[in-house]
């Protein structure tokens, strides 16, 4: 498995959002996307550069656009680093208005002049981007471009026709679907199931979703989304059940066990 190089948002100095983003639980897959413009061919060899052009869409997003935070879920740079921007599990904004929930967007640092031709590093790195939200936010197998449904050139020719090609590793097989390379356990999937939580949760679809899933062993418990008594309930009564450490939070493992007995 690749480590994914990972810039978190205080890495690349992210201004926190304006508001809250709102949260998506899975999405079809990843559209990918382009600066456009011309990009300083010396950000080959120039870390710096990639941080600035972040940073710099960030304040466009939020100060132009007027928009809650940088559009999109993350970018890659050349240097095969990924940018956690609004990060997995956030509605992006970048794919054009009614086309964001469906899929995740992936920003390559790649222009139309100047530095145009993606290099090793860069693919590499979108793919890595992908495969991280494959594994942090549901993500599905579809891998498309900005141009797909919408009208834009991005995310340019060069790399509009890798996607098209499946978005392959450079001197690769593509990158396979989670289905194929994510475990099966007690006949569920992993990758149906949320990896990460968070903790602790007190409101909002994952309580939901997680009500909804224990109602199954115990009845009287209502999905209605807040995270209350009779849910510090049932979970204690789950975790007791399935031999874990009896907390009432719903922990990153009482979740797991909580979705994979399947009734
Ligand atoms: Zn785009
Ligand atoms: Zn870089």
């Amino acid at each position: 498995m690749v480590q994914v190089q990972l810039i978190t948002r205080a890495g690349w100095g992210a201004r926190a959002p304006k508001q809250d983003v709102p949260a998506l639980y899975s999405t079809k897959g990843v559209k990918v996307h382009y600066t456009g413009g011309r990009v300083d061919p010396a950000i080959v060899s120039n870390h710096n550069i990639c941080v600035g052009l972040v940073r710099g869409y960030q304040r466009m997003h939020m100060d132009d656009n007027g928009w809650s935070d940088l559009g999109y879920t993350a970018a890659a740079c050349p240097h095969r680093k990924v940018f956690v921007g609004r990060g997995p599990n956030r509605l992006p904004a970048a794919n054009g208005a009614g086309r964001n929930s469906g899929h995740y967007a992936v920003l390559g640092l790649v222009g139309n002049a100047g530095f145009v031709r993606p290099n090793d590093g860069l693919l590499h790195g979108i793919v890595d981007a992908i495969e991280y939200l494959r594994a942090e936010g549901r993500a599905g197998r579809e891998v498309k471009g900005h141009r797909d449904g919408y009208s834009t050139s991005c995310p340019g020719d060069a790399l509009y026709a890798w996607v098209q090609r499946g978005a392959p590793r450079p001197g690769g097989a593509p990158p396979k679907a989670p289905v194929e390379e994510l475990p099966v356990v007690n006949g569920i999937p992993t990758w149906l199931r949320p990896i990460r939580l968070q903790t602790p949760m007190l409101a909002g679809l994952d309580v939901r979703e997680w009500q909804e899933k224990a109602r199954q062993w115990v009845a009287s418990l209502v999905a209605d989304g807040i995270y209350g008594k009779q849910s510090q309930t049932a979970c204690r009564a789950l975790q007791k059940l399935f031999g874990l450490p009896v907390t009432g939070v719903v922990d990153e493992e009482t979740w797991t066990v909580t979705f994979a007995l399947e009734s």
